[in-house]
């Protein structure tokens, strides 16, 4: 078959952010209620979707257009904040990368990997995107090495 006709599953699932057209994630409760301050939670409590685009002012959105933006949220996020820690479920943070960098080895990064296998991680229910923040973190690694 024609990839071109297949239709995705759920449409939903691409849903692009009504500020920056970004493609956005779709989250679950878990992330909102966590990052989300109560009286901003209501308008997202049935389906949410984030938007990683670091340059937009919206954190979460739904299929209506209503918006969470990253002022509403109750701690600064990564990759909003580029301080705050990159890892929800054991507070790793980009200056850990670059560590890692100065050392010639990802030794923290190796930890943080065993860690991110383990069952203390909560990345579904923590993470801002509710995803895993491995991906995000090798990239970082990979970048800081090519600029060095
Ligand atoms: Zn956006």
């Amino acid at each position: 078959m024609n990839k071109a006709f297949v239709r995705e599953p759920d449409a939903d699932a691409r849903l692009l952010c009504p500020r920056c057209a970004s493609p956005g994630t779709a989250v679950g409760n878990g992330p909102v209620e966590t990052h989300v301050r109560p009286e901003s939670q209501a308008a997202l409590r049935d389906a949410a979707w984030y938007c990683g685009n670091s340059a937009c002012e919206v954190a979460y959105f739904n299929m209506f257009e209503q918006t969470v933006c990253v002022s509403e949220l109750v701690t600064p996020v990564y990759p909003y904040n580029l301080d705050a820690p990159m890892c929800a479920c054991f507070g790793f943070t980009s200056d850990d990368v670059e560590a890692d960098i100065e050392d010639g080895q990802p030794v923290r990064i190796r930890v943080l990997l065993a860690k991110s296998q383990s069952p203390q991680a909560r990345c579904q229910t923590l993470a801002v995107d509710g995803n895993c923040c491995m991906r995000e973190v090798q990239r970082l690694y990979m970048k800081l090495r090519s600029e060095r």
